[in-house]
């Protein structure tokens, strides 16, 4: 039987200067929602952000705002609140916390960022609906409620190959938006502005790829949960140079813990994938449940959703629409097995953890057979927990941790 150990987590120093990011992201924010200048457009986590960085919007991300919902532990007691609206307890818990915080009149960032009181107003709303439709009834709740328009890109899902059909016909649609966003800002989109923007993107992308796979080391100087919170500069500084530059702080520090052979969890003995969405308000239970068993929980689809290799700011918008359709949330359940069977290779892992969300279908993997048809074709045994994104109703510490423990202890037992 492996003996559980009271871990300690050693700290990325870098980790400093991503809170700082964050600080500056919504302090700029804050003024400009209170002096109605420059203009806010709100975006969902894998949305077109790059038009709108072009065009001079500060760009805000409800997604990430839930995720800190879901992280302070507020999330749970919200959600009732937009129950009562009638959105009900098994749709996104992103949305459900998040309206249920307006409701309320409370946000983490209050918590976080002294004078900061509020979420910043929007000027216009732009979802996409390559990762659900939630997105879509959640930001028309808040189009209402701020008398704001709202914009979208419709995405097919389910998608095998990402043909040059599909791609054509979302470029169209991003290019209908930004004629409409040009509308409400008064400015045209200069072509020269969004190809600076993709390219910082695209930059700021081949870093946090390169960041996640220092992971591939042995020991791995990384963990999901360490990446979860430091992916912040990826998802909502895409496209400007602060975001560069600090990722490339952050990768130095990995490669230093590289060359150091300084492991994130002390003892690493095996090597574990996570497939599907954080249990925010649980990520460091969660890290220190699997770090006391020197297990470390070094990959993930989740962190993986925000590299966009096919941006090129020589072609903007179809590299766009390719970048923001060949996602994994995106795809076929195939496509999505090779993804995996890559990663499983790339990362040298013995064993998955599916996190079946119960308020997130979209990012949920295990409900079609898809542990087992993987496990048949590699071998790599895996364990399905029952969990949720923000709703910690829904989930069972003692039961996690049962069987996280006897999975490990079947990694063992393999040898
Ligand atoms: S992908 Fe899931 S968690 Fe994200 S917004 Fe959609 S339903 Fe919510």
């Amino acid at each position: 039987m492996i003996a559980e150990k009271k871990i300690i987590r050693i700290k990325l120093k870098s980790a400093a200067a991503i809170s700082k990011f964050m600080a500056d992201y919504y302090y700029e924010l804050n003024a400009a929602s209170e002096s109605g200048n420059p203009k806010i457009a709100w975006c969902t986590s894998v949305g077109p952000a790059e038009i709108l960085r072009a065009m001079g919007y500060l760009v805000y991300f409800p997604e990430t705002h839930s995720a800190m919902l879901g992280a302070t532990r507020m999330a749970t007691d919200l959600i009732p609140e937009a129950n009562a609206l009638g959105y009900s307890p098994d749709i996104c818990s992103y949305l459900t916390a998040d309206i249920g915080a307006f409701l309320k009149g409370v946000t983490p960032l209050a918590k976080v960022y002294e004078g900061i009181t509020g979420i910043p107003k929007p000027d216009v709303l732009v979802f996409n609906t390559n990762q659900c439709r939630d997105v879509q009834d959640w930001f028309s709740w808040y189009g209402e409620k701020f008398d704001a328009p709202v914009l979208g890109v419709y995405t097919h899902r389910n998608v095998g190959d990402v043909s040059n059909a599909l791609v054509g016909s979302i470029a169209k649609q991003m290019e209908t938006l930004a004629g409409s966003l040009e509308k409400i800002s008064g400015r045209s989109l200069d072509l020269e502005d969004l190809k600076r923007v993709v390219a910082l993107s695209r930059e700021c992308s081949e870093l946090w790829k390169k960041v996640l796979q220092t992971a591939a080391s042995r020991p791995s100087p990384l963990t999901f949960f360490d990446a979860a919170t430091l992916m912040g500069p990826a998802v909502v500084g895409r496209g400007t140079r602060q975001a560069v530059d600090v990722f490339k702080t952050l990768l130095s520090e990995l490669e230093e813990r590289i060359q150091n052979a300084e492991g994130a969890v002390p003892d690493e003995r095996f090597r574990i994938y996570w497939e599907g969405m954080p249990v925010w308000g649980r990520l460091r239970a969660h890290s220190e449940l699997f770090a006391g068993l020197k297990a470390n929980v070094l990959a993930s689809t989740y962190c993986n959703s925000w590299i966009f290799s096919r941006l090129s700011p020589e072609d903007p918008f179809n590299s766009m629409a390719q970048a923001y359709t060949e996602l994994f949330i995106v795809r076929s359940d195939a496509a999505k097995e090779k993804y995996i069977r890559d990663m499983l290779d790339f990362f040298k892992i013995d064993g998955i953890i599916y996190h079946d969300a119960k308020t997130c279908p979209n990012n949920s993997n295990c409900r079609y057979g898809m542990p087992q048809r993987l496990e048949q074709i590699t071998g790599v045994p895996s364990l399905t927990i029952q969990g949720d994104l923000n709703d910690l109703r829904l989930l069972s510490d003692e039961q996690t941790k049962t069987n996280v423990e006897a999975f490990i202890e079947q990694l063992e037992e393999r040898g």
